[in-house]
């Protein structure tokens, strides 16, 4: 089949990768690529986080963690890579609700001050930077860089709408909301570069270190935001973070440089046929997880093409 993906973030090069594979002629339409979009800012681990609903997030998440392993195991310049994850426990929390979907999940003493016991388990890390542009490179034609208005006017006989928070516009969808992200980039300092470490104790004062090669991705902070504000860097998110890091007894290296990012977050991520034109297969609503659930909805999508399609005419 003809397929055309829009978006070029992670979650529209995967679902077109997916599409590839399975032998469909797939294109690309984006408005932005690369650096310009939301997924290049992302640390980017594998965690499900700001995203539902919960039992598809689990099967969506397994899936996809199992084939960012295989990458790590098999795919170097895939830029994916497997940590041990460290995620700080809130008082009373309990396992976190996505346990199920990251085995060996084990409790530990925090390996930071101030906090008594935490999460450790194995997870893939993606490094965007190298991971975007391999994805590209397994497509058989570039990505076009094409701004669209109307998804009916979009060619192909299945249409996947990948947008991330631009669906608001194209699927008139109003439950998307946009999170606003902001890390800093820092040299890698004192800081055990071999461990991520998430710490969600305070919902308002989230906080991540995410290392990544030679440099580590500190955040962060989730915060309801307008689309389109301008994506400059809070000063005032910056000295959190750094207050944050240093009341743990972390010690990065110098901040190399700051970024930040709008989150396309909706109660449950959308991967669905449009009920109102059976050409359009929505895959957007990623949240704070795009990495983490990317291939596992893009099966979904897969499975969505294949159910569209028209069997051959068998003649008699
Ligand atoms: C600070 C921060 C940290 C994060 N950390 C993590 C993490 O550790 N792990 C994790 O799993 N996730 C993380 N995320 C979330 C993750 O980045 C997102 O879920 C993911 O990037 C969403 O991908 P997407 O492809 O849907 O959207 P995007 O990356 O925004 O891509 C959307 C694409 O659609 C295109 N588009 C939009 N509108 C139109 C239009 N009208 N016509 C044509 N093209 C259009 C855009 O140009 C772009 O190509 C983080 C996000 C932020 C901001």
């Amino acid at each position: 089949m003809n397929v055309t993906v829009v978006g070029a973030g992670v979650v529209g090069l995967t679902a077109a990768v997916t599409l590839t594979e399975a032998g469909h002629d797939v294109r690309v339409l984006a408005a932005a690529t690369g650096d310009a979009t939301t997924s290049a800012v992302a640390g980017a681990i594998w965690m499900p986080f700001e995203c539902g609903p919960r039992d598809a997030v689990n099967r969506w998440s397994a899936r996809t963690r199992v084939w960012l392993e295989a990458l790590a195991a098999t795919t170097p310049e895939a830029g994916v890579e497997l940590h041990d994850v460290v995620q700080l426990e809130p008082a009373g929390a309990g396992r976190p609700w996505w346990a199920d979907a990251a085995p060996a999940l084990e409790r530990m003493p925090a390996p930071v001050t101030g906090a008594p016991l935490a999460w450790r388990f194995r997870a893939p890390r993606v490094d965007p930077r190298r991971h975007l542009p391999w994805l590209a490179s397994r497509l058989a034609r570039p990505v076009e860089i094409a701004r669209v208005t109307r998804l009916a006017d979009v060619p192909g006989d299945a249409v996947v709408n990948a947008t991330g928070l631009g669906a608001r516009a194209l699927a008139a969808d109003d439950a998307l909301r946009a999170l606003y992200g902001q890390v800093l980039v820092t040299a890698p300092g004192a800081l055990d570069v071999r461990t991520t470490l998430s710490d969600d104790r305070d919902p308002d004062a989230m906080f991540y270190v995410i290392p990544r090669g030679d440099e580590v991705v500190i955040g962060g902070c989730a915060l309801p935001r307008p689309d389109d504000d301008p994506l400059a860097p809070d000063p005032e998110i910056r000295a959190r973070i750094e207050r944050h890091a240093a009341r743990l007894g972390l010690a990065p290296g110098p901040v190399l440089r700051e970024r930040a990012g709008l989150r396309p977050a909706r109660p449950t991520v959308r991967v669905e046929r449009d009920p109102g034109d059976p050409r359009i297969i929505h895959d957007y609503g990623h949240g704070g997880a795009g990495y983490t659930l990317a291939r596992g909805c893009a099966e979904d999508v897969r499975a969505l093409v294949a159910a569209g399609q028209v069997p051959p005419r068998v003649s008699t």
